[in-house]
């Protein structure tokens, strides 16, 4: 097997240059669809994106999704015939084995649905079903900044905190596809700890996402902390991370103590991943950046989180274990679900 090299997320490559089989992926978001399509070796050739339209249901979604890939595939030239097999990733909750998506909270209109075998009857492949976070970590995992570990674990911050553990090659889904769930680890156990949105007290997510990151921030604000950050607030401006960035980069401390104690907390969890799963790279994804690497923000944050990790992690694991964004960005979905497709497939094939 060619080992794959790392994709330049933004690249397509030419049909010519494609190795065979292809692959297609799926990801569906609560306001957005992204279809790929990917070669033997995680590069993609194709990609296109279209809208969820959530409130007309699963079955309209997967039907265009499908007209959506077969325009992509006669653009190329190419028929569903040429494609192996299709992944399809899904905002949870789910059951994997049975291919259905039970209550996501992004997408109401999508309860009790068996979205797999729709799909599959749709475009008349074999489908492999995922949770979109752990076709996410795998898309990292194949061809990002996890390509070259055999376990990886990928915290996706943004509006929420998302998960994926691989351990060992395979996506971990748990017993009851409810696997993965890196946001919802308890990083505080006391009755005053934060409240998360899924209504469990003291998770990862309740300190961590951007959500929490503005909920501390305006915290901070309404106890008198001076902030340069007050005079947006005044004038009408809502709180985001976008803001912090921006007036943390201009020298206020508050922004920067609270970018940074996110960091903190998001270090305090990989080190549980960490001595649970034994990764060879927590890779951080998703929009809450803050520039990521190429920004002096950006290093400044992920330097926090390895601070900590370095701190608090057993010293081999702190040591060895990788700490860095994602490279794939708003690609690893589709890369991923097409990923999980293509191991599935392999694995048919013997
Ligand atoms: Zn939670």
């Amino acid at each position: 097997m060619v080992c794959p090299a790392m994709v330049a997320p933004d690249d397509l490559i030419p049909l010519d240059d494609a190795a065979r089989p292809l692959f297609a992926g799926v990801d569906v978001g609560g306001t957005g669809v992204k279809i790929g399509l990917v070669d033997d070796q995680g590069r993609t050739i194709a990609r296109t994106k279209m809208a969820t339209l959530e409130e007309r249901g699963p079955g309209d979604c997967i039907e265009r999704a499908v007209r959506t890939l077969r325009g992509e595939l006669d653009q190329l030239g190419l028929t569903m015939e040429d494609v192996a097999a299709v992944g399809l990733g899904t905002p949870g909750t789910m059951d994997i084995p049975r291919g259905m998506i039970l209550e996501p909270p992004n997408l109401p209109h999508w309860r009790d649905f068996p979205v797999r075998d729709c799909l599959a009857a749709a475009c008349g492949k074999q489908v492999a079903f995922a949770n979109d976070a752990n076709a996410a970590a795998y898309g990292e995992y194949w061809v990002g900044g996890g390509r070259d570990y055999e376990s990886m674990v990928m915290l996706t911050l943004g509006t929420g905190v998302g998960g994926g553990i691989i351990v060992d090659h395979v996506p971990v889904d748990g017993e009851n596809s409810h696997g993965s769930e890196c946001g919802h680890i308890i990083i505080d156990y006391t009755d005053d700890a934060r409240m998360c949105p899924c209504g469990q007290k003291g998770h990862l997510e309740a300190y961590a996402s951007a959500t929490a990151l503005v909920k501390r921030t305006r915290e901070a604000l309404a106890a008198g902390r001076a902030s340069s950050l007050t005079e947006r607030v005044v004038e009408g401006e809502e709180v985001s991370g976008l803001m912090l960035a921006q007036e943390a980069e201009k020298g206020d401390q508050l922004s920067l103590d609270l970018i940074l104690e996110t960091a903190m907390y998001v270090g305090v969890g990989a080190v549980s991943l960490m001595h649970t799963i034994d990764p060879g790279a927590v890779i951080l994804g998703g929009a809450m950046n803050f520039g990521g690497r190429d920004s002096p923000l950006g290093r400044r944050f992920l330097e926090r989180v390895r601070e900590e990790v370095r701190r608090r992690a057993f010293p081999i694991p702190a040591q060895k274990t990788v700490i860095d964004f994602a490279v794939l960005v708003g690609h690893a979905g589709y890369i991923g679900a097409a990923g999980i497709a293509r191991q599935a497939y392999h694995k048919k094939q013997g």
